[in-house]
């Protein structure tokens, strides 16, 4: 089999990944980044794009003075009674080390709105991306390149080689046929979550949660498999964000998706954010939130129904739904409301969605921007009609319910929505040093480091904007880890 050399391997072209390769290209390593998908991206493309970070150029401008020993200490305050699960030594290195890594972002291009306040952090810490996820991707894989990293797409890896008690390359699918490629300072794992591995989810959380989809469906968790393989271990494997009922995404992208991430253009809306008002923003606002996102608990809680594509319930909409909705037709349900509940959802503080720090939706945003998941009929017969629904069965579900079952209307429906998981937090067990750790000693395996979800060791990043900066944190300090020991072997 062929056999490529280099001194840093990386393993994966979302966040984490490009952080480590640029960091270790800009060291003077030869790195070779492989991605198994036609693009680079990742969940980190798929993200709303918040990061939260302290002592930032946004906080400054607004006079917050605020320090990464507060953010860290603030922090368990969002993982609640899990805060005994959690790493503190990693989650330290990430509060400590974001104020650099966020100006590390923008020296990248990389533009930002905020701060947004997110109790219980003390201070506003939540910034947001401008135009969209995509611009992480754009702006670090031009650095990337820039640095002189080789950067190979639809490589798919799938073994790590050992060589005795070192890690010494991957064994990987390359158009060409398989291949070898070796690195003499590592390979850093920065393969994302597992939110898309029916056996890492049946076994972490149950035969129920494996048959939810994830958002990112090449999530694969292909990391967690290999370092497995050499007796590598999956702390929080049990924790994720999901199963959570989300619209289905446009069938198109809106505009703000396919605006191009330019430097320029961000400028601008940033500006545009502090400087326009609120009325001449919120539908530019409106057409960032209305993707893919949660509808609120609050619409079950008031009353609303959610009904399968034959119109009928299938249990309690306070019971999970989302870990019934897989065995539903199609996959799919819709949120069923009347003009009470049309009317309630119109203004705060009853939304339909929000995108955290950004924008709260109501029945209004969606009737304008998502007339695709958006449904409203006079009677519950033409409802039905509408999404092709025994209007018998309609009827019937909201029988006995706080839905009037007629001269209620108009009647709406929301949808379809499915069930997916967004992200997990069951990373590698790692060092402060991101080496992973194997055998019942949890000894550092020479050679391999993990970054971003696939090397998140515990560490809980709950509350907005954690994930984001843990990938960038950690995918650049394993980078420049693994260059030294690549320097050092030489
Ligand atoms: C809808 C959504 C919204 C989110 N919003 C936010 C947010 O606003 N803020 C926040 O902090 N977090 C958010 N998150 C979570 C955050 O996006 C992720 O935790 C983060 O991007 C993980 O980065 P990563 O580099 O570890 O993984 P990824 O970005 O997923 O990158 C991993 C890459 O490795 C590649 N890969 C996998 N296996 C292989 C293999 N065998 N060979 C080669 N390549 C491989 C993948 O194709 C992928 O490109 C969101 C997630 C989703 C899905």
């Amino acid at each position: 089999m062929q056999t490529e050399t280099c001194d840093v391997l990386v393993v994966g072209g979302g966040g984490s990944g490009l952080a480590a390769a640029i960091e270790a290209a800009e060291r003077g390593a030869r790195v070779v980044l492989l991605e198994k998908n036609a693009q680079l991206g990742g969940s980190t493309a798929w993200s709303i794009g918040s990061v939260t970070a302290t002592r930032t150029p946004h906080q400054r401008r607004k006079g917050i003075a605020d320090d990464p020993l507060h953010h860290w200490e603030d922090m368990p305050g969002f993982a609640g009674d899990l805060d005994p699960r959690d790493n503190p030594s990693l989650r330290r290195i990430l509060c400590d080390e974001m104020p650099e890594t966020f100006q590390w972002l923008l020296d990248s291009g990389v533009r930002f709105m905020g701060p947004m306040p997110e109790p219980p952090h003390r201070q506003p810490r939540m910034h947001n991306v401008l135009p969209n996820s995509r611009a992480f991707i754009y702006h670090l894989s031009r650095r990337a390149r820039r640095a002189g990293v080789d950067i190979r797409t639809q490589v798919h890896v799938q073994q790590l080689c050992r060589e005795g008690e070192v890690v010494v390359g991957v064994q990987a699918q390359t158009p060409a046929g398989e291949r070898v490629f070796t690195a003499r300072g590592g390979v850093v794992l920065a393969a994302g979550d597992f939110t898309n591995s029916p056996a890492l989810k049946a076994r972490f959380m149950g035969p129920r949660e494996a048959q939810v989809e994830a958002v990112n469906s090449t999530a694969t968790g292909d990391g967690q498999h290999m370092a497995e393989a050499l007796g590598a271990q999956i702390l929080n494997g049990d924790l994720a964000l999901g199963p959570e009922l989300r619209f289905m995404a446009p069938a198109q992208e809106n505009f703000l998706r396919r605006l191009p991430p330019w430097g320029w253009l961000a400028e601008l809306m940033a500006w545009s954010v502090d400087h326009v008002p609120a009325f001449i923003l919120r539908p530019f606002m409106m057409k960032f939130l209305t993707t893919a996102l949660a509808p609120s608990l609050g619409l079950f809680e008031q009353g609303a129904l959610l009904v399968n594509r034959r119109g009928e319930r299938f249990g309690a909409e306070s019971d999970s739904p989302a870990l019934r909705l897989p065995e539903q037709p199609d996959k799919q349900a819709f949120i069923l409301l009347d003009a009470r509940l049309g009317q309630t959802f119109s203004s705060w503080p009853n939304f339909i969605s929000t995108a955290p720090g950004i924008a709260y939706a109501y029945i209004d945003d969606y009737r304008r921007n998502r007339p695709d998941v958006f449904h409203e009929a006079p009677t519950l017969e033409a409802l039905a009609a509408q999404l092709g629904m025994p209007a018998g069965a309609l009827q019937a579900a909201v029988a006995g319910t706080r839905i009037a079952p007629a001269g209620a209307g108009p009647y709406i429906a929301l949808g379809p929505v499915r069930a997916v998981f967004v992200h997990n937090e069951g990373g590698l067990r790692v060092d402060t040093s991101h080496r992973v750790l194997v055998g019942p000693d949890a000894k550092p395996l020479d050679g391999l480091y993990a970054a971003g979800s696939t090397g998140q060791g515990g560490l809980l990043l709950k509350g907005h904007g954690h994930h984001l900066a843990w990938a960038f944190v950690s995918g650049r300090r394993a980078g420049r880890l693994a260059a030294q020991r690549a320097t050092g072997a030489a």
